[in-house]
């Protein structure tokens, strides 16, 4: 054997040694899990990981300091996906879906080291963008007018000006701290940058937390026409903090709500009764949701036809939200009433009681038809529709809008 079998062979001997320390060390891992979750505590301590490095590689002859380091940080942050993945990190395609109590003051999902511009609205309660920025190296701020009238290639465009002016470059990054809007918008602005530059995703509203988070879609309105320019652009982590939800009004809890239900409805029959009987708190049916949507999503990235049940009740739902001012969610959940059976319907009306969600049409019928007529362009078309039969089921089925205006005219 010659030295460089010889030392391949010691190598080798030493990486099973290594290999079993580091089975043992996970072990241990697994416990501080265990007491962070029951405790409440974040998974990662910045604090003490950089303390805790400098340490351990004090401890080592000086001449490997350096590889050894890199070494040591490698088992770190694989401890951290450990600890993540037991702790039930939705992982969606290339995007890490984190949600923890307190997470927005530990973002250690986001590499912020560089400079980093959080677009955030003047609705969102400053004290979340501020905790990002006080974690960033070269934080910049965007703030602008909050409402969906303001999710537009305008605002993109200042959001790309803001990058431009601020010289920051493809290795720099975005964070939006906000609403599905803010999501959206700066989504959208990272997209484009240069090309695209990372994006993070700081979803603070219920309806952007279980619904938005998840599936890659950014997009701002143009024409008067909601979403209709945009791209598929993933963020590269979304931490989503339930805390935020304490400064968050009912109205936009429920709103939040009712995008749950509807994938509760259509999916999870067993998530729909926990929310019937009080099982389910809102972050217990947040976490399902998150997970309901990354099973569709991933199977479906480019909504070509599985996604399509992520549209229950939004057909006749755009059309209320067009001309009643109504939230999304309160649209949607009037939408998804005539899409069902009488039997589920029941069930739903019941649910929304609970919720203080409407159950009854703001405006007059003749008023929403010319609505869905607009939505739909003509008349005669046939429209794929998802319809629900029995709770936790769905159908999609092809239909003249003439039987969607039937349905409303039964359900009303
Ligand atoms: P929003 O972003 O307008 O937020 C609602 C309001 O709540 C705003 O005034 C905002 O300033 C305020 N707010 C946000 N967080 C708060 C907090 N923690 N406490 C108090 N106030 C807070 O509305 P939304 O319902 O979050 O999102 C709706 C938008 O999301 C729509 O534009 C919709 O098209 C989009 N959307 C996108 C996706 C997607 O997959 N990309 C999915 C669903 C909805």
């Amino acid at each position: 054997m010659n030295d460089l079998e010889l030392a391949r062979r010691n190598i080798d001997t030493i990486d099973r040694e290594m290999a079993a320390l580091f089975a043992r060390r996970l072990e241990e891992v697994r416990q501080v899990a265990a007491y962070k979750q029951a405790n409440n505590l974040p998974v990662f301590d910045a604090a003490r990981e950089a303390q805790v490095l400098a340490n351990r590689t004090e401890a080592v002859p000086e001449d490997i300091r350096t590889p050894y380091r890199q070494f040591l940080q490698g088992v770190m942050d694989a401890s951290k996906t450990y600890q993540y993945a037991l702790l039930g990190d939705t992982v969606v395609g290339r995007s890490r879906v984190h949600i923890e109590r307190g997470a927005l003051r530990q973002a250690d999902l986001f590499d912020l080291d560089r400079k980093v511009l959080i677009v955030t609205d003047d609705g969102v309660p400053p004290q979340y963008a501020d905790g990002i920025a006080a974690q960033c190296k070269s934080p910049f701020r965007f703030v602008f007018p909050h409402g969906e009238e303001n999710k537009t290639l305008q605002t993109a465009e200042k959001i790309l000006q803001t990058l431009q002016v601020n010289e920051f470059t493809r290795a720099d990054c975005i964070v939006t701290v906000g609403g599905g809007v803010v999501g959206d918008v700066g989504g959208f602005a990272a997209s484009c940058y240069m090309r695209g530059i990372d994006f993070y995703n700081v979803p603070t509203t219920l309806l952007s937390q279980a619904d938005a988070s998840v599936g890659g879609k950014t997009a701002v309105n143009l024409g008067g026409i909601k979403n209709s320019v945009g791209a598929f652009y993933p963020p590269k982590a979304v931490l989503i903090d339930p805390e935020t939800l304490r400064t968050l009004p009912q109205r936009r809890i429920a709103d939040g709500i009712a995008e749950i239900i509807k994938e509760a409805v259509t999916l999870d029959g067993a998530l729909f009764a926990a929310l019937e009987s009080g099982k389910a708190d809102t972050e217990t049916a947040l976490r399902r949701a998150v997970q309901l949507k990354k099973n569709i999503v991933e199977q479906d990235m480019r909504e070509q036809n599985l996604r399509r049940v992520l549209n229950f009740g939004h057909t006749v739902g755009h059309a209320i939200e067009s001309v009643s001012g109504l939230y999304h969610g309160e649209s949607v959940a009037l939408g998804m009433l005539p899409m069902c059976t009488a039997e589920v319907r029941t069930r739903l009306i019941s649910l929304y009681q609970k919720w203080g969600l409407p159950a009854e049409l703001p405006v007059p019928k003749e008023m929403l038809f010319a609505a869905l007529r607009h939505d739909k362009k003509r008349v005669t078309d046939s429209i794929a529709a998802v319809f629900s039969d029995a709770v936790g089921s769905y159908v999609i089925r092809k239909v003249p809008l003439s039987a969607i205006e039937q349905r409303i005219r039964e359900t009303w």
